[in-house]
């Protein structure tokens, strides 16, 4: 049976893009589906003990949506808060109906909500000035040259690029808390919000990405989180990541853990911002962060897996 929502502590997951789609797939929507019953099997154990918030990223859908457009001049393009806006409902009824099949199998019954998530920048961020994040299909150089958007060169070729900006609030935190307060789950906050800033009493979407652990640590602050998980597509962070001398971490203290960034293990835009979410969380008042596979997250939250990154002294 439950334990009441009050004695339960509040588990943060923050999933990865490969809980839908893994390296070399095509992503159909079959593929998505089926890839979710990994990471949902084991989030259906999981209510018993806690109160469960997810959160997801959105980067190959919204990449297939900007692909989309580019074949079609018939209608009006959207622009990116749209397209974020489209991929939370998309993959947020995913992920919905994925846990409630799973619910459904075992014979329990839970409440669940998938919400729509906008976050605030600030207009005056520095990511507006120096665009970073690549988004999107890759384009030839020649054809880079005629975008009416800035892109960069990497190795898969020319992509757009665009600025991605701290995450200040999550507007819906109130809306979030009552429905966790009342043990729902809440699913939100996908591909780390739709990005909004405020101007006097008004939000404005902007063309810009939220990084997803980013916004999963400022929710997580915001709402109280006793317990943040990021799955992800390996077994945790490494020093000398992709090196014959390569070691996992098992834990680390937030001290060590800004020390490591600064010395450059983790790669800026992928496991980079999984770190310093652990570190922002840890320094807001969040207990434990843990980075761990998809496939290990029963046993990450059991401290068997993953890396611990920990606001208590080890
Ligand atoms: P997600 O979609 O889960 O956010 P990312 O691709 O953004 O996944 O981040 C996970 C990736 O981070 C791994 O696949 C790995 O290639 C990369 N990475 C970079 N540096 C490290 C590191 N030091 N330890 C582990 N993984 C790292
Ligand atoms: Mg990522």
């Amino acid at each position: 049976m439950d334990r009441p929502p009050a004695a339960k502590e509040i588990l943060l997951i923050a999933l990865g893009g490969n809980a839908l789609i893994r390296k070399g797939e095509a992503g159909t929507i079959e593929e998505q589906f089926a890839n979710l019953r990994l990471p949902v099997r084991q989030i259906a154990e999981l209510l018993d003990d806690y109160r469960v918030i997810i959160t997801y990223g959105n980067g190959p859908q919204v990449g297939n949506l900007l692909l989309q457009q580019d074949c079609c001049d018939a209608v009006p393009k959207l622009p990116l808060e749209i397209l974020v806006a489209q991929t939370q409902g998309q993959i947020g009824y995913m992920i919905e109906s994925t846990l409630d099949s799973e619910l459904m199998l075992r014979g329990r019954r839970r409440d669940i909500v998938s919400l729509l998530s906008y976050v605030v920048v600030d207009r005056d961020d520095p990511a507006f000035a120096r665009p970073g994040k690549p988004i999107g299909p890759a384009y030839s150089g020649e054809k880079a040259a005629t975008l009416p958007f800035p892109t960069i060169a990497t190795p898969k070729g020319h992509r757009r690029v665009v600025a991605s900006p701290r995450p200040q609030t999550i507007v819906e935190k109130r809306e979030i808390r009552k429905l966790i307060d009342q043990d729902f789950v809440v699913i939100c906050c996908g591909g780390g919000g739709i990005p909004v800033t405020r101007e006097g009493r008004t939000f404005h979407g902007i063309d810009a990405v939220v990084d997803k652990d980013l916004a999963s640590a400022r929710l997580g602050e915001e709402i109280g989180v006793d317990l943040f998980l990021i799955a992800t597509d390996v077994d945790g962070a490494y020093l000398n990541f992709g090196r014959d001398d390569a070691e996992l971490l098992r834990t680390l203290s937030v001290a060590e853990a800004r020390e490591y960034l600064r010395a450059g293990h983790f790669g800026e835009g992928s496991m980079g911002p999984k770190i310093e979410a652990a570190t922002e969380f840890a320094g807001r008042g969040g207990r434990k962060t843990i980075i761990t596979s998809i496939a290990a997250i029963s046993r990450a939250v059991k401290g068997e897996a993953g890396t611990v990154v920990s606001s208590e002294p080890l």
